[in-house]
Protein backbone atom coordinates (compact mmCIF):
# COMPACT_ATOMS: atom_id res chain seq x y z
CA UNK A 1 0.00 0.00 0.00
CA UNK A 2 1.12 3.33 -0.74
CA UNK A 3 0.86 5.78 2.39
CA UNK A 4 -0.78 8.94 1.39
CA UNK A 5 -2.12 12.53 3.37
CA UNK A 6 -4.47 14.66 3.09
CA UNK A 7 -4.00 18.48 3.35
CA UNK A 8 -7.08 20.25 4.14
CA UNK A 9 -9.10 16.90 5.03
CA UNK A 10 -12.26 18.48 6.87
CA UNK A 11 -13.22 20.65 3.96
CA UNK A 12 -15.27 19.69 0.78
CA UNK A 13 -13.10 18.69 -1.08
CA UNK A 14 -10.97 16.97 1.61
CA UNK A 15 -14.03 14.94 2.98
CA UNK A 16 -14.45 13.70 -1.10
CA UNK A 17 -11.02 12.74 -0.83
CA UNK A 18 -11.44 10.68 2.49
CA UNK A 19 -14.45 8.93 1.03
CA UNK A 20 -12.81 8.22 -2.26
CA UNK A 21 -9.98 6.60 -0.43
CA UNK A 22 -11.66 5.07 2.46
CA UNK A 23 -11.62 1.49 0.30
CA UNK A 24 -8.68 2.40 -2.19
CA UNK A 25 -6.76 -1.10 -2.86
CA UNK A 26 -3.50 1.03 -3.71
CA UNK A 27 -3.58 4.12 -0.84
CA UNK A 28 -4.19 4.20 2.60
CA UNK A 29 -4.90 7.31 4.66
CA UNK A 30 -2.49 8.09 7.37
CA UNK A 31 -1.90 11.97 7.87
CA UNK A 32 -4.68 14.19 7.76
CA UNK A 33 -3.76 17.90 7.66
CA UNK A 34 -5.99 21.22 8.25
CA UNK A 35 -5.94 25.05 9.70
CA UNK A 36 -4.39 25.29 13.12
CA UNK A 37 -8.45 25.21 14.04
CA UNK A 38 -8.52 21.55 13.76
CA UNK A 39 -4.96 20.93 14.46
CA UNK A 40 -4.75 18.65 17.81
CA UNK A 41 -8.37 17.13 17.28
CA UNK A 42 -9.76 13.64 15.98
CA UNK A 43 -10.82 14.06 12.92
CA UNK A 44 -14.12 12.97 13.88
CA UNK A 45 -14.36 16.12 16.22
CA UNK A 46 -12.50 18.66 14.12
CA UNK A 47 -14.96 17.55 11.22
CA UNK A 48 -18.55 18.72 10.01
CA UNK A 49 -19.46 15.84 7.60
CA UNK A 50 -21.43 17.18 4.59
CA UNK A 51 -21.38 14.12 2.76
CA UNK A 52 -24.76 11.50 2.17
CA UNK A 53 -21.84 8.36 3.30
CA UNK A 54 -21.04 8.01 6.31
CA UNK A 55 -17.61 9.51 7.97
CA UNK A 56 -15.17 6.48 7.43
CA UNK A 57 -14.49 4.41 10.76
CA UNK A 58 -10.72 4.14 9.62
CA UNK A 59 -10.55 8.14 9.74
CA UNK A 60 -12.32 9.13 12.94
CA UNK A 61 -9.39 8.51 15.22
CA UNK A 62 -6.33 9.71 13.27
CA UNK A 63 -5.43 13.42 15.07
CA UNK A 64 -5.22 16.07 12.52
CA UNK A 65 -1.58 18.20 12.37
CA UNK A 66 -1.55 21.48 11.25
CA UNK A 67 -0.33 21.73 7.25
CA UNK A 68 3.12 21.71 7.43
CA UNK A 69 5.49 19.25 6.21
CA UNK A 70 7.37 18.55 9.36
CA UNK A 71 4.11 17.48 10.97
CA UNK A 72 3.33 15.30 8.17
CA UNK A 73 5.49 11.71 8.07
CA UNK A 74 5.50 8.34 6.52
CA UNK A 75 3.60 9.82 3.71
CA UNK A 76 4.72 8.82 -0.13
CA UNK A 77 1.97 10.82 -1.45
CA UNK A 78 -0.29 14.53 -0.11
CA UNK A 79 -3.44 15.26 -1.91
CA UNK A 80 -4.37 18.67 -1.68
CA UNK A 81 -7.27 20.26 -0.78
CA UNK A 82 -6.07 23.42 0.56
CA UNK A 83 -7.25 27.03 -0.27
CA UNK A 84 -5.98 28.87 -3.26
CA UNK A 85 -3.88 31.03 -0.98
CA UNK A 86 -2.21 29.01 1.32
CA UNK A 87 -1.42 26.55 -1.20
CA UNK A 88 0.41 29.04 -2.90
CA UNK A 89 3.27 29.12 0.42
CA UNK A 90 2.18 24.89 1.34
CA UNK A 91 2.61 23.12 -1.66
CA UNK A 92 6.21 23.91 -2.75
CA UNK A 93 7.43 23.05 1.08
CA UNK A 94 5.59 19.69 0.94
CA UNK A 95 7.26 19.13 -2.99
CA UNK A 96 10.78 19.26 -1.31
CA UNK A 97 10.03 15.63 -0.08
CA UNK A 98 6.61 14.65 -1.03
CA UNK A 99 4.40 13.55 -4.19
CA UNK A 100 1.39 16.68 -4.13
CA UNK A 101 -1.27 16.04 -6.47
CA UNK A 102 -3.21 18.98 -5.88
CA UNK A 103 -6.63 20.49 -6.87
CA UNK A 104 -5.63 23.94 -5.79
CA UNK A 105 -5.32 26.91 -8.39
CA UNK A 106 -2.18 28.16 -6.88
CA UNK A 107 0.73 26.04 -9.07
CA UNK A 108 -1.44 25.27 -12.32
CA UNK A 109 0.08 27.79 -14.25
CA UNK A 110 3.77 27.50 -13.72
CA UNK A 111 6.26 26.53 -16.38
CA UNK A 112 7.39 23.53 -15.12
CA UNK A 113 3.95 22.27 -13.23
CA UNK A 114 1.94 19.69 -15.31
CA UNK A 115 -1.73 20.42 -15.39
CA UNK A 116 -3.23 17.15 -16.21
CA UNK A 117 -6.45 14.97 -16.60
CA UNK A 118 -4.91 11.61 -17.66
CA UNK A 119 -7.64 10.56 -20.35
CA UNK A 120 -6.66 14.23 -21.98
CA UNK A 121 -2.70 15.20 -21.97
CA UNK A 122 -0.82 12.64 -19.76
CA UNK A 123 2.49 13.37 -21.36
CA UNK A 124 2.36 16.23 -19.56
CA UNK A 125 3.99 14.38 -16.90
CA UNK A 126 7.13 14.66 -18.40
CA UNK A 127 7.21 18.04 -16.93
CA UNK A 128 7.98 16.43 -13.33
CA UNK A 129 11.87 15.52 -14.36
CA UNK A 130 12.37 19.65 -15.47
CA UNK A 131 10.49 20.71 -12.28
CA UNK A 132 12.17 18.60 -9.92
CA UNK A 133 15.90 19.74 -11.53
CA UNK A 134 14.77 23.24 -11.78
CA UNK A 135 13.71 23.51 -8.21
CA UNK A 136 16.05 20.67 -6.63
CA UNK A 137 12.62 18.94 -4.79
CA UNK A 138 12.78 15.51 -4.22
CA UNK A 139 8.97 15.52 -4.47
CA UNK A 140 6.75 17.27 -6.81
CA UNK A 141 3.53 18.62 -7.63
CA UNK A 142 1.40 17.71 -10.28
CA UNK A 143 -2.19 19.49 -10.57
CA UNK A 144 -5.67 19.16 -11.94
CA UNK A 145 -7.68 21.95 -13.78
CA UNK A 146 -10.61 23.94 -11.75
CA UNK A 147 -13.95 21.62 -11.71
CA UNK A 148 -15.91 23.27 -14.45
CA UNK A 149 -12.62 22.84 -17.06
CA UNK A 150 -12.33 19.61 -16.42
CA UNK A 151 -15.87 18.34 -17.22
CA UNK A 152 -15.44 20.62 -20.72
CA UNK A 153 -12.00 19.51 -21.58
CA UNK A 154 -12.90 15.93 -21.44
CA UNK A 155 -15.84 16.27 -23.97
CA UNK A 156 -13.68 18.68 -26.02
CA UNK A 157 -10.52 16.23 -25.98
CA UNK A 158 -12.01 13.60 -28.65
CA UNK A 159 -13.20 16.61 -31.19
CA UNK A 160 -10.16 18.34 -30.69
CA UNK A 161 -7.92 15.49 -32.19
CA UNK A 162 -9.89 14.52 -34.84
CA UNK A 163 -11.70 17.55 -35.90
CA UNK A 164 -10.83 21.38 -36.14
CA UNK A 165 -12.45 23.52 -33.96
CA UNK A 166 -12.72 27.00 -34.77
CA UNK A 167 -14.10 28.49 -31.36
CA UNK A 168 -15.72 27.54 -27.91
CA UNK A 169 -18.07 29.23 -26.04
CA UNK A 170 -19.70 27.72 -22.72
CA UNK A 171 -22.58 29.05 -20.43
CA UNK A 172 -21.96 26.82 -17.17
CA UNK A 173 -24.64 26.52 -14.28
CA UNK A 174 -22.32 25.80 -11.16
CA UNK A 175 -23.44 23.73 -7.76
CA UNK A 176 -22.74 25.72 -4.44
CA UNK A 177 -20.52 22.49 -3.17
CA UNK A 178 -18.19 24.26 -5.85
CA UNK A 179 -17.22 27.45 -3.51
CA UNK A 180 -16.55 25.00 -0.03
CA UNK A 181 -18.80 24.65 2.30
CA UNK A 182 -18.23 28.48 3.75
CA UNK A 183 -18.85 29.88 0.41
CA UNK A 184 -22.03 30.95 -0.89
CA UNK A 185 -24.51 32.16 1.77
CA UNK A 186 -27.87 30.70 1.70
CA UNK A 187 -29.83 34.47 1.49
CA UNK A 188 -27.33 34.91 -1.69
CA UNK A 189 -28.22 31.27 -3.38
CA UNK A 190 -31.89 30.26 -2.48
CA UNK A 191 -34.68 31.76 -5.00
CA UNK A 192 -31.73 32.72 -7.04
CA UNK A 193 -28.35 32.71 -9.77
CA UNK A 194 -25.61 34.53 -9.23
CA UNK A 195 -24.08 35.65 -12.77
CA UNK A 196 -20.50 35.90 -11.43
CA UNK A 197 -17.74 33.40 -9.74
CA UNK A 198 -14.65 35.18 -9.40
CA UNK A 199 -11.48 34.09 -11.50
CA UNK A 200 -13.45 31.24 -12.77
CA UNK A 201 -13.98 32.65 -16.71
CA UNK A 202 -10.75 33.02 -16.71
CA UNK A 203 -9.37 29.65 -15.63
CA UNK A 204 -11.85 27.83 -17.79
CA UNK A 205 -10.50 29.91 -20.98
CA UNK A 206 -6.55 29.42 -20.15
CA UNK A 207 -6.76 26.40 -18.68
CA UNK A 208 -8.80 24.54 -21.63
CA UNK A 209 -5.91 25.61 -23.75
CA UNK A 210 -3.25 24.75 -22.04
CA UNK A 211 -4.62 21.05 -21.01
CA UNK A 212 -5.27 20.55 -25.18
CA UNK A 213 -2.02 22.13 -26.41
CA UNK A 214 0.93 20.72 -27.22
CA UNK A 215 4.21 19.77 -25.18
CA UNK A 216 7.45 19.70 -26.49
CA UNK A 217 11.26 20.49 -25.48
CA UNK A 218 8.93 20.84 -22.58
CA UNK A 219 7.60 23.71 -23.00
CA UNK A 220 3.48 24.19 -23.30
CA UNK A 221 2.30 25.74 -26.32
CA UNK A 222 -1.46 26.33 -25.96
CA UNK A 223 -4.16 24.79 -27.98
CA UNK A 224 -5.05 28.02 -30.49
CA UNK A 225 -8.84 27.89 -30.81
CA UNK A 226 -10.90 30.69 -28.48
CA UNK A 227 -12.61 29.60 -25.63
CA UNK A 228 -15.43 32.07 -23.95
CA UNK A 229 -17.03 30.90 -20.74
CA UNK A 230 -19.69 32.96 -18.69
CA UNK A 231 -19.89 31.31 -15.31
CA UNK A 232 -22.68 31.44 -13.12
CA UNK A 233 -23.58 29.74 -9.35
CA UNK A 234 -27.09 27.99 -9.14
CA UNK A 235 -28.83 26.56 -6.46
CA UNK A 236 -27.80 22.99 -7.32
CA UNK A 237 -25.79 21.20 -4.30
CA UNK A 238 -23.23 18.97 -6.22
CA UNK A 239 -22.54 19.00 -10.04
CA UNK A 240 -21.70 21.51 -12.55
CA UNK A 241 -24.15 21.79 -15.56
CA UNK A 242 -22.57 23.66 -18.85
CA UNK A 243 -24.29 24.34 -22.40
CA UNK A 244 -21.33 24.29 -24.66
CA UNK A 245 -21.43 25.71 -28.40
CA UNK A 246 -18.90 24.53 -30.63
CA UNK A 247 -17.71 26.14 -34.13
CA UNK A 248 -15.89 23.74 -36.51
CA UNK A 249 -13.92 25.26 -39.28
CA UNK A 250 -15.09 22.88 -41.90
CA UNK A 251 -19.10 21.23 -41.88
CA UNK A 252 -19.43 18.96 -39.23
CA UNK A 253 -21.49 15.36 -39.55
CA UNK A 254 -23.74 15.12 -36.57
CA UNK A 255 -23.56 11.30 -36.57
CA UNK A 256 -19.69 11.24 -36.74
CA UNK A 257 -19.34 13.97 -33.43
CA UNK A 258 -21.38 11.70 -31.68
CA UNK A 259 -19.59 8.34 -32.48
CA UNK A 260 -16.22 10.02 -31.36
CA UNK A 261 -17.76 11.46 -27.93
CA UNK A 262 -18.78 8.13 -27.76
CA UNK A 263 -16.19 6.22 -28.15
CA UNK A 264 -13.66 8.07 -26.53
CA UNK A 265 -11.48 6.16 -24.13
CA UNK A 266 -8.20 7.26 -22.84
CA UNK A 267 -4.89 6.00 -21.10
CA UNK A 268 -6.40 5.30 -17.87
CA UNK A 269 -9.04 2.90 -19.20
CA UNK A 270 -6.24 1.53 -21.03
CA UNK A 271 -4.29 1.13 -18.21
CA UNK A 272 -7.57 -0.04 -16.26
CA UNK A 273 -6.64 2.48 -13.35
CA UNK A 274 -9.05 1.85 -10.21
CA UNK A 275 -10.73 5.04 -10.55
CA UNK A 276 -11.03 5.30 -14.12
CA UNK A 277 -14.48 5.79 -15.64
CA UNK A 278 -15.31 2.72 -18.02
CA UNK A 279 -16.32 5.88 -20.67
CA UNK A 280 -15.41 9.07 -19.65
CA UNK A 281 -18.44 10.52 -21.91
CA UNK A 282 -21.77 9.27 -21.37
CA UNK A 283 -24.37 10.56 -24.28
CA UNK A 284 -27.76 10.15 -22.79
CA UNK A 285 -30.56 10.16 -25.97
CA UNK A 286 -33.32 12.19 -23.95
CA UNK A 287 -34.39 15.28 -24.63
CA UNK A 288 -34.44 16.30 -20.83
CA UNK A 289 -30.92 14.82 -19.97
CA UNK A 290 -28.38 15.77 -18.24
CA UNK A 291 -30.11 16.80 -14.92
CA UNK A 292 -27.24 17.35 -11.96
CA UNK A 293 -29.23 15.72 -9.67
CA UNK A 294 -29.74 12.10 -11.87
CA UNK A 295 -26.37 12.38 -13.63
CA UNK A 296 -23.98 13.71 -11.66
CA UNK A 297 -23.09 10.18 -9.84
CA UNK A 298 -22.68 8.48 -13.31
CA UNK A 299 -19.95 5.89 -12.93
CA UNK A 300 -19.31 7.03 -9.24
CA UNK A 301 -19.05 10.63 -10.81
CA UNK A 302 -15.94 10.02 -12.63
CA UNK A 303 -17.76 10.38 -16.14
CA UNK A 304 -19.04 13.31 -17.99
CA UNK A 305 -23.01 12.55 -19.14
CA UNK A 306 -23.57 14.82 -22.29
CA UNK A 307 -26.80 15.09 -23.82
CA UNK A 308 -29.13 17.29 -26.16
CA UNK A 309 -26.20 16.88 -28.52
CA UNK A 310 -27.57 19.05 -31.71
CA UNK A 311 -26.50 20.91 -34.66
CA UNK A 312 -26.77 24.45 -34.28
CA UNK A 313 -28.61 26.06 -37.53
CA UNK A 314 -28.01 29.53 -36.76
CA UNK A 315 -24.46 28.71 -37.78
CA UNK A 316 -21.81 28.27 -39.94
CA UNK A 317 -20.64 24.68 -38.90
CA UNK A 318 -21.94 24.67 -35.50
CA UNK A 319 -23.06 22.18 -32.92
CA UNK A 320 -23.82 22.00 -29.56
CA UNK A 321 -24.50 20.27 -26.01
CA UNK A 322 -25.03 20.20 -22.34
CA UNK A 323 -23.23 17.87 -19.95
CA UNK A 324 -22.89 17.62 -16.29
CA UNK A 325 -19.91 16.57 -14.01
CA UNK A 326 -19.61 16.23 -10.80
CA UNK A 327 -17.71 19.02 -9.18
CA UNK A 328 -15.90 17.64 -6.11
CA UNK A 329 -15.33 13.83 -7.68
CA UNK A 330 -14.42 14.10 -11.47
CA UNK A 331 -13.75 18.40 -10.81
CA UNK A 332 -11.67 17.77 -7.55
CA UNK A 333 -10.65 14.75 -5.48
CA UNK A 334 -11.21 12.33 -7.89
CA UNK A 335 -9.19 14.02 -10.47
CA UNK A 336 -6.25 14.15 -8.06
CA UNK A 337 -6.70 10.99 -6.91
CA UNK A 338 -6.88 9.60 -11.05
CA UNK A 339 -3.54 12.05 -11.61
CA UNK A 340 -2.02 9.85 -8.37
CA UNK A 341 -3.28 6.26 -9.70
CA UNK A 342 -1.30 7.31 -13.07
CA UNK A 343 1.92 8.28 -11.51
CA UNK A 344 1.88 5.34 -9.25
CA UNK A 345 1.57 3.04 -12.91
CA UNK A 346 4.10 4.42 -14.51
CA UNK A 347 6.65 6.13 -13.10
P1 LIG B 1 -13.23 24.36 2.01
O1 LIG B 1 -14.46 23.55 2.16
O2 LIG B 1 -13.30 25.79 2.44
O3 LIG B 1 -12.05 23.62 2.84
C1 LIG B 1 -10.79 24.22 3.06
C2 LIG B 1 -9.86 23.29 3.82
O4 LIG B 1 -8.59 23.94 4.01
C3 LIG B 1 -10.34 22.93 5.23
O5 LIG B 1 -9.85 21.64 5.56
C4 LIG B 1 -9.65 23.98 6.10
O6 LIG B 1 -9.42 23.54 7.44
C5 LIG B 1 -8.31 24.09 5.41
N1 LIG B 1 -7.69 25.40 5.65
C6 LIG B 1 -8.26 26.62 5.63
N2 LIG B 1 -7.35 27.58 5.92
C7 LIG B 1 -6.18 26.93 6.15
C8 LIG B 1 -4.86 27.36 6.52
N3 LIG B 1 -4.58 28.65 6.73
N4 LIG B 1 -3.90 26.43 6.64
C9 LIG B 1 -4.16 25.12 6.44
N5 LIG B 1 -5.39 24.64 6.12
C10 LIG B 1 -6.39 25.55 5.96
O7 LIG B 1 -12.70 24.40 0.50
P2 LIG B 1 -12.94 23.31 -0.70
O8 LIG B 1 -14.17 23.61 -1.45
O9 LIG B 1 -12.77 21.95 -0.12
O10 LIG B 1 -11.75 23.65 -1.69
C11 LIG B 1 -10.41 23.26 -1.44
C12 LIG B 1 -9.54 23.58 -2.65
O11 LIG B 1 -9.98 22.82 -3.76
C13 LIG B 1 -9.57 25.06 -3.07
O12 LIG B 1 -8.31 25.44 -3.54
C14 LIG B 1 -10.58 25.05 -4.22
O13 LIG B 1 -10.40 26.11 -5.11
C15 LIG B 1 -10.26 23.68 -4.86
N6 LIG B 1 -11.36 23.10 -5.64
C16 LIG B 1 -12.59 22.99 -5.12
C17 LIG B 1 -13.60 22.40 -5.88
C18 LIG B 1 -14.99 22.22 -5.38
O14 LIG B 1 -15.85 21.78 -6.16
N7 LIG B 1 -15.28 22.54 -4.10
C19 LIG B 1 -13.31 21.91 -7.16
C20 LIG B 1 -12.03 22.03 -7.65
C21 LIG B 1 -11.06 22.62 -6.89
P3 LIG B 1 -10.34 23.99 8.69
O15 LIG B 1 -11.55 23.08 8.68
O16 LIG B 1 -9.46 23.73 9.86
O17 LIG B 1 -10.70 25.42 8.49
Amino acid sequence: MVNVGILGATGMVGQRFIELLAEHPKFEITALTASQRSAGKKYEDATTWYLDSSMPESVKDITVVDTDPALVKDVDIVFSALPTENAAIVEPKFAEKFIVASNASAMRMEDDVPLVIPEVNPEYLDLIEIQQKNRGWDGFIVTNPNCSTIALTITLKPLHDQFDIKRVYVSTMQAVSGAGYNGVPSMAIVDNLVPFIGGEEEKMETETQHLLGNLEDGVVTPASFGVSASCHRVAVVDGHTEAVFIEMEDKCDMDEIHATMDQFRGLPQKLDLYSAPEKPIVIRPEDNRPQPRMDRNQEGGMAVTVGRLREDVAFENSFRYVLVGHNTIRGAAGASILNAELINEIM
